[in-house]
This record gives C-alpha cells, sequence and structure tokens, in this order.
C-alpha cells in the first residue's frame, strides 16, 4: 500500500516547493482499493457508523441497513457498527479489512513545518486596527486604501475582501480591514496569529473608553506591537496629551515621552498624519523584520469568507508563509478546493500570492471559517483525504460535544433535565450568523436555553444534516437553502430545517417553540374537603366512606389527601364518588357522598379527606 510520511523539515525543494511523491502517501480514509486484481481493502476505523461503512464498501445506506437486517440487525445510518459485523459483510463484498494507519498528515497543523533559516526572506508586516466605537477605525482603514489611487498604483473601484496591500517606498504593508477587536480575537481563539502589529485608535477629543481598553487587553495577549494612532486632530477640544497620560497610566509609555510606544496624531477624516503612521509601521517593521520562506507550498489564513452567488465559496486568504498559486489544492479548515482564480480588493488578478498577501480565491467546495488554517499540497488525492479526515474529526468532536437527543427528550419523556434546544445555523455571510447566535443564546425562557451546536457560513450541507441528526438540533438557513438531495435526506434523518431571511422572526420562532417544549407547569388548587362519617366494606369495592363534605367542592377526578389528626397518611386518587346510589361527578359543601379511594381501604372514621385539582398555569 503506498504512504505517506510527514515531513518535519523543508530543505530547498529543486522545484520551488515540497514534493511528496506517490509513493510516500497514505489515505487514512476508509475507501474501496485495489490492492492487487480482484484484492480489495476496506481500512477499519474505530466507531465507523452504517453511513460511512456504506461508503467505504460502496453501497447505498439503505443497501447497507437491508445487509445489517438480513443479520437480525435494526439500524439507523447513524449506529456504529462493530469490526466484528464489519468483517462479515467484508468477506460477502470480496474485502479484506485492514486496520487503519494514523499518520500526522491528517493533522497538518500539528506538523512541525521547519523552514531553514537560509531560506527566509522578509515579508510585509500585517497590520489590524482596533479601539472603540466612533474614534475612527473605518475612516482610517478608507483613508490608507484611498491613498493607493493618489500613488497612482489602482483608480478602479474597490471591494471589501477583508485585508487589502498598500504600497510604500516599494515596500507592502498589508491591512486586515476589518475594524474592532471581535474578528481579531475570533481569529486567535482559533488559533490563527494573523497580526504583527496593532494599531490602537484613539478619538482626542474623546480619550481613552472602555473598548480602547479591551483593544489594549487584547493586543497585549497576543504580544503583538502598538502603535497608537491619536485621531481627530482636527477637531476643536481635541487633547493628545489626554490620550498620552491615559495610555501612560496603562503602561504605554509614549516614545516621546521616554517611553517603547510609538504615538502618532492623526486625522484620519482629513488626511493628516497618515503619512507618518505608514512610515512609523515600516519602520517598526524593520526593527522586527517578519520573515517566511515563499519558495514552498502556501501555508495561511482565513480572513473571511461567504457563498458568492455566481462564484460559488469565495474566501479571503492571507499567505502566512510559502506562494500560493493558482491550481494548487489546498486543505482550508474541514474543506478543500483547487485554487480556481486569485484577486485583491481592487480586482486585480493574480496567479501567485506572497507570504503577507491577501487574496480572494475561488474554487473552494465549501464556506470555510474565519480564522481558519488552509495549507496548500501538490496532490489531489492527499488534499481530498485530509478534507474528509478533518470533517469526520470534527464531526466526532461535535458528536462528543454535544449532549444527544435533547430535542427528543424535550418533546419527548421530558426525563432530562437539560433544559437545551440544539440550534445549527448556517447562513450567507457571517455578519447576520454573528446576530444571529448572540440573539439566540439569550434567549432563556423559564430556564430553557438555545445551544448553538454550528454556526458558519455556507449552504446548508449533508455533513450539517448528519450533526444535526447526531445532535437532536434543528438547523436555522439564514438566506441560504438546501438543496434538495439535501433536503430529502433531511426528511429521512428527521431533521427539521427551518429558513428565514429576517433575523427577528428565527427570534421569535426559536422562543415559540421552547415555550411549546416547556414542560406545562401545574399547581395544585385545593378545592375542598370532607369529613369521614361512616365506613362501610363492599366485598369487590373495597371501603366507601360516608363522607359530608364541609367546605367547597369534592369532584370525581380529585386528586385527595387523607387527613388524619392534621398528618397526611395517604395521598391519590378517587375511585368513585357517589350520592345515594348514583355516580357524581361533584359534591359540593354541606351535601354528603359516599366515596372510594384507589388503592386505599385504611380509612378511619373521622379522616379528612382534602380533595385538589391541578392546574395549568401560564409560565412566561
Ligand atoms: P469606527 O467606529 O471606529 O470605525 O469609527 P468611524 O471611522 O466610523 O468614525 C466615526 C465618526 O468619526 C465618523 O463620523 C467619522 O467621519 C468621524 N471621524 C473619523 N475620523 C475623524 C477625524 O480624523 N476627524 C474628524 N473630525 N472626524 C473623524
Amino acid at each position: 500500500m503506498p504512504t505517506y510520511q510527514r515531513k518535519k523539515h523543508y530543505r530547498k525543494p529543486k522545484s520551488g516547493a515540497q514534493r511528496q511523491s506517490g509513493s510516500q502517501r497514505r489515505s487514512n480514509v476508509p475507501r474501496r482499493e485495489t490492492k492487487k486484481q480482484g484484492e480489495r481493502i476496506f481500512i477499519y476505523k474505530p466507531d465507523m457508523n452504517v453511513a460511512q461503512v456504506a461508503e467505504a464498501f460502496g453501497l447505498t445506506n439503505a443497501g447497507m441497513i437491508k445487509k445489517l437486517m438480513q443479520l437480525g440487525l435494526m439500524t439507523s445510518i447513524n449506529q456504529i457498527i462493530d469490526r466484528d459485523t464489519i468483517e462479515v459483510i467484508a468477506l460477502e463484498e470480496g474485502y479484506e479489512v485492514q486496520d487503519e494507519v494514523i499518520t500526522d498528515v491528517t493533522r497538518y497543523d500539528e506538523m512541525e513545518i521547519e523552514d531553514d533559516p537560509t531560506d527566509l526572506v522578509k515579508r510585509p508586516p500585517i497590520v489590524t486596527v482596533m479601539g472603540h466605537v466612533d474614534h475612527g477605525k473605518t475612516t482610517l482603514l478608507d483613508t490608507i486604501r484611498q491613498s493607493r489611487v493618489v500613488e497612482g498604483e489602482a483608480g478602479g473601484i474597490t471591494q471589501h475582501i477583508g485585508a487589502y496591500q498598500v504600497i510604500r517606498n516599494d515596500q507592502p504593508i498589508t491591512f486586515i480591514d476589518t475594524p474592532g477587536h471581535a474578528a481579531f480575537t475570533e481569529m486567535r481563539a482559533r488559533g490563527a496569529k494573523v497580526t504583527d502589529i496593532c494599531i490602537l485608535v484613539v478619538a482626542a477629543d474623546d480619550g481613552v473608553m472602555p473598548q480602547t481598553l479591551e483593544a489594549l487587553d487584547h493586543a497585549k495577549a497576543a504580544k503583538v506591537p502598538i502603535i497608537v494612532a491619536i485621531n481627530k486632530i482636527d477637531k476643536v477640544g481635541s487633547n493628545p496629551e489626554r490620550v498620552m497620560t491615559e495610555l501612560s497610566e496603562k503602561e504605554l509609555i509614549p516614545e516621546a515621552w521616554g517611553g517603547k510606544t510609538p504615538f502618532v496624531p492623526i486625522s484620519a477624516l482629513k488626511n493628516q498624519g497618515i503619512e507618518e503612521l505608514l512610515d512609523v509601521i515600516q519602520l517598526l517593521a524593520d526593527i522586527d523584520e517578519f520573515k517566511a520562506n515563499p519558495n514552498r507550498l502556501a501555508k495561511g489564513t482565513v480572513i473571511e469568507a461567504s457563498l458568492d452567488k455566481g462564484r460559488g465559496p469565495v474566501a479571503t486568504l492571507i499567505v502566512e508563509t510559502g506562494t500560493l498559486k493558482t491550481g494548487d489544492f489546498i486543505v482550508i479548515g474541514n474543506t478543500y478546493g483547487k485554487v480556481r482564480t486569485m484577486n485583491d480588493d481592487l480586482k486585480k488578478r493574480y496567479t501567485e500570492a506572497k507570504p503577507s498577501q491577501p487574496v480572494e480565491v475561488t474554487g473552494l467546495n465549501e464556506v470555510p471559517q474565519a480564522g481558519d488554517v488552509f495549507m496548500a499540497f501538490e496532490d489531489e488525492k492527499v488534499t481530498r483525504q485530509i478534507a474528509l479526515e478533518r470533517q469526520s474529526r470534527q464531526r466526532e468532536g461535535e458528536n462528543k460535544s454535544v449532549k444527544k437527543a435533547s430535542l427528543d427528550r424535550m418533546f419527548g419523556d421530558m426525563e432530562s433535565s437539560e433544559k437545551e434546544l440544539n440550534i445549527i445555523i448556517k447562513g450567507d455571510v457571517q455578519g447576520s450568523i454573528e446576530a444571529l447566535r448572540g440573539m439566540l443564546e439569550k434567549i432563556d425562557i423559564a430556564g430553557f436555553h438555545v445551544n448553538v451546536v454550528r454556526s458558519s457560513v455556507g449552504a446548508i450541507t449533508e455533513n450539517d444534516v448528519t450533526l444535526a441528526s447526531a445532535s437532536s438540533a434543528i438547523i436555522i438557513g439564514f438566506n441560504v437553502r438546501p438543496t434538495s438531495a439535501v433536503k430529502q435526506f433531511a426528511d429521512t434523518e428527521g431533521v427539521e430545517i427551518r429558513l428565514y431571511n429576517i433575523i427577528y422572526r428565527v427570534s421569535e420562532d426559536i422562543e415559540a417553540a421552547l415555550k411549546g417544549m416547556l414542560e406545562p407547569t401545574f399547581e395544585e388548587i385545593v378545592t375542598g374537603q370532607a369529613e369521614v362519617r361512616d365506613l362501610f366494606k363492599v366485598s369487590k369495592i373495597g371501603t366507601i366512606a360516608g363522607c359530608y363534605v364541609t367546605d367547597g367542592v369534592v369532584k370525581r377526578d380529585a386528586l385527595v389527601r387523607v387527613l388524619r389528626e392534621g398528618v397526611v397518611v395517604y395521598e391519590g386518587k378517587l375511585a368513585s364518588l357517589k350520592r345515594f346510589k348514583d355516580d357524581a361527578k361533584e359534591v359540593k359543601s354541606g351535601f354528603e357522598c359516599g366515596l372510594s379511594i384507589a388503592n386505599y381501604n385504611d380509612i378511619k372514621i373521622g379522616d379528612i379527606i382534602e380533595a385538589s385539582q391541578m392546574k395549568e398555569v401560564e409560565v412566561d
């Protein structure tokens, strides 16, 4: 069988990229494979479910389920099949079962990629702009972007792709074009380190504000050098000194005061101080020397991704190291693709993207997530295998972390104390998904809340349905639709897909669904009391108590408590209620009645029968 070995050290390859020969590859994905003529191999992995086994044998799910039925096993497609059963089917199908050999190729993000220091060359700095709301982050990013037009580099209309480059003194600088620290933090949380320098924008008329401090914390946590841009210096009443004083108290001592932090007074609106700011960035980059090896297959991070109506999944990538070329096969998060086109925010096409260069890429199979790592490979098969393996690992991880079958429990036997509705959110843009997620996670109806199992950009896929099925989740599609094949799959799996295009409708519906799920809350209401004055033993029925209703009303369907000298001796239900010889629906205070209590004959004269009714109460 062919093997694939992880490469620990990348030396300068002859072709300018690392290569693995065909004989060095190994698949970990169960698949049909021809070993010798007529001899087929089934790669066994622990915890394979019916669907996965079916796929590996090249059978349909239904065909597989039928085969298992013939073996006396009633299964659903998500059920795990043991190795012995697989062996039996393999025998029938003419396969040899072999255990999977785990190699590190499936975990490229854990590969130790060591470039030879002599291969490293300078790369442009990647800059993120952070700061308090309204302090001018967007204006600054726009002004810097526009500065290219002045240089005559481009006059076209720009499109937002999440990152752009400006060339200054022949040196490019990359700007992440999503102001604010939310995106920065999310990416960092996902392990992506895409920022070399952080610009902290503080409005000179407003000073240090809560989000300034938050941004500062994030930049410090990421150990990224900070440049303070004191903005809005054109404004009357602006006070740059105040910003310097306030930040000094937070250990950002201005260079002018003997500290290490550059403070640059600017007006993003009036285009003042921008050149100086760019100078400082390049100075800092010269000192810190950000480096990468352009002569290898590319690796980097997804900055933004979305589903484009015409072009399919598109993602803006920043190359961290290596050179990304059109035609390269890339694993990207849990999906893969072949780089079809690359362009920048000015719609300029590229066939190569160098380290630190942001490019919008098409040719992917699914929409990845911001913060996902990507890596290029030369071989399509390996790329596909790695992506599939990562998908199944993710599924396993998600399945494990998910508290299973909560929806069933809520609608069903109500045994669970879990009060969660599992939801998968799929949408067309990250922004609306985040908004939806935030809104849904805030819902709390009498302790019931929403657990978002997955939220990502892109169409609803079979993968989502499988996860939903495994976790009893419902799928919310926001401005995205499932294909009819996926819809059919969801139907067979019993997975509910709800489609929306208005955000608040989603929360309205989910709230309603949660309310519907609530166990109706009942309250016991005492309706009346009766005193036992006589007893009759009736052979087939048991003890009949001759009572006098002293208070309220005793109803036939009442729950009763037998009180003896103020102590409850029995709780149960009435078995019969009669007025003279006739059955009665209820007997009111001041009347006599005969009653018997289900499964209880030990009534005594003088006992008090307290009758009550359970009444549903509204919760909201
Ligand atoms: P963000 O929320 O930090 O992205 O802030 P914006 O870039 O949207 O700016 C908020 C407001 O401040 C807008 O009305 C801008 O026109 C204004 N603004 C931004 N920079 C300057 C500046 O340098 N001077 C003045 N006077 N106004 C500015």
